[in-house]
């Protein structure tokens, strides 16, 4: 066992007393000593139920210590943990439990989907209340004789977001969310005094791994929120005085409209970040208003929640870039024969580094085409300006090519959003005989009153004329996915249908 990558172990002995966590729904706290106790107590119970190295122990929660106890234990008994999306329906489940074919399944007790139902994937653990872990048997022999683990012995397994097909088991190492970890705090000076709130779901990258083990591994605090209410959010991030937080956009687009938001003084917040989808610049605007230090990050499932690093400052002056890369990671932008593009060429991004995901889980095919040697390509494309600043110009899958001529969607979702009226904006290519593809903007609005001229006319004044959507599709609302993005796939399939 590397000492480094049992690390609440060594947390608890330099911070026994500092809290770890604290529980926003009932408010208990627990210190780092408590938190590794926890993990010593689950991890000598999956031994004795016969859990062994490389074994998976799921877990369907909403945001909870049980994410912590899970993580951590494994960490000590050389388990895989797989947090699972509490959000899909039981087929969805299904498939994905069968994917992962774990030997236990803690379920907490707010989900009524029946033990019986999950024990055919694996026996059932109940996680009853916070102090579940008191009433797990207690075993004379106490104590477990702790695997050898290599750094890229598997830790987690974390399920893409699906937003391009069946979500893919991320399979990350023990050094992958250790070395996220570091880059984040050594790149973002993470400090021990540091507060976060999660409220994104930590079945989810983002929700695991972007704060809340980083803070873990610096010595701060956690708040963990078990469901996202905008107000309520940002009453916690004062009540609780937090220094740091991470949303994702549609979260954001919530909080802004809140009263509560318009109304707080954040005195104890350092940084709002956003990330795991495009952010609309509408909500850098609200608050860069409120004069606060706003940011975007970028990561996926295979490769972290954090690749970049900007100083708020500089957000400012660089608006819409998520910065450059981080200490301990390496970026490329290469065109398709694997050349690096010229300064502020659109290229696809690849990334590297001790972070990155080790494979996809029973899919070597995937895993294959995911790397270049030791290069992660991400399906994702970017440039690079002048001074060394990246801006993610969205999924390459997504890049329309109409009439010959390159399209990035997300210019034009941006534009978009910069007009008041507007709520949301999706733009997709659909097949069009004349042009190949056409753009096409799905809008939902603010005012009744917005018509397609207006909108058209809208686009005239900033794009050139080829990427003025062709077709504009004005709707109440636009359909998200699990993780809470704009499902683009719904969009396609509906019109589709309906053409
Ligand atoms: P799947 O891989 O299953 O299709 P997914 O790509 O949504 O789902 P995630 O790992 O949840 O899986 O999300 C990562 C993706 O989110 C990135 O590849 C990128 O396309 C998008 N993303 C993340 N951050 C940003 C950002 N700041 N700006 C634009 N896109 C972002």
């Amino acid at each position: 066992m590397h000492k480094e990558f049992d690390w609440i172990s060594s947390r608890a002995i330099l911070y026994p007393n500092d809290i770890a966590i604290i529980d926003a729904t009932t408010d208990d706290r627990w210190t780092y000593s408590e938190v590794d106790r926890r993990a010593e107590v689950l991890a000598t119970h999956f031994v004795n139920q016969g859990i062994k190295k490389g074994d998976r122990v799921a877990l369907l929660a909403p945001n909870h210590i049980s994410y912590l106890d899970f993580l951590f234990a494994a960490m000590k008994c050389g388990a895989i943990f797989v947090p699972l999306n509490w959000r899909l329906s039981e087929e969805e489940l299904s498939y994905v439990l069968g994917d992962a074919e774990p030997t236990l399944v803690g379920v907490h007790e707010s989900f009524h989907r029946t033990h019986e139902w999950l024990g055919v994937f694996g026996q059932a653990l109940e996680i009853a209340g916070n102090s579940y872990i008191d009433q797990l048997p207690t075993y004379t022999e106490n104590i477990f004789q702790k695997p050898e683990i290599d750094d890229k012995d598997p830790l987690a397994m974390v399920y893409t977001g699906g937003t391009t097909g069946k979500p893919k088991g991320a399979v990350l190492s023990h050094q992958s969310i250790f070395w996220n970890a570091m880059n984040t705090i050594v790149s973002w000076d993470l400090k021990r005094d540091e507060c976060t709130l999660t409220s994104i779901p930590m079945f989810h990258t983002g929700g695991l791994n972007a704060l809340t083990t980083p803070i873990l591994l610096a010595g701060g605090t956690v708040v963990l929120e078990s469901d996202f209410e905008p107000e309520k959010a940002v009453k916690n991030l004062i009540k609780y005085r937090c220094t740091i937080v991470l949303f994702i956009p549609t979260m954001y687009h919530m909080i802004v409209q809140t009263d509560a938001f318009q109304e707080a003084t954040f005195y104890d917040m350092e940084v709002f970040l956003s990330g795991g989808a495009p952010c609309p610049l509408s909500v850098y605007e609200e608050f860069n208003r409120k004069g606060l230090s706003f940011k975007e990050g970028y990561g996926l499932t295979e490769a972290g929640p954090n690749n970049f690093y900007i100083d708020p400052e500089m957000s400012k002056v660089k608006q819409g870039s998520v910065g450059q890369e981080m200490l301990f990671n390496e970026i490329r932008i290469v065109r398709s024969d694997g050349e690096e593009v010229a300064t502020n060429e659109v290229g696809e991004l690849w990334l590297k580094g001790k972070h990155l995901f080790e494979y996809y889980w029973k899919n070597d095919e995937e895993t294959a085409d995911s790397f270049q040697g030791e290069w992660f390509v991400t399906g994702d494309l970017a440039r690079k300006d002048e001074d060394g600043y990246v801006y993610i110009s969205g999924r390459k899958k997504e890049m329309i090519i109409t009439g010959g001529e390159n399209v990035y969607p997300l210019e034009i979702e941006h534009w978009l959003q910069s007009n008041e009226k507007v709520d949301e904006v999706a733009v997709v290519g659909i097949p069009d005989d004349k042009w190949g593809e056409k753009v096409a903007a799905f809008v939902s609005v603010k005012s009744e009153d917005v018509t397609e001229e207006e909108l058209i006319r809208f686009c005239e004044l900033k794009l050139s004329k080829y990427k003025i959507p062709k077709e504009f599709v004005l709707m109440a609302e636009l359909p998200k996915t699990h993780v809470g993005k704009i499902d683009k796939k719904a969009l396609l399939d509906d019109y589709a249908i309906t053409e």
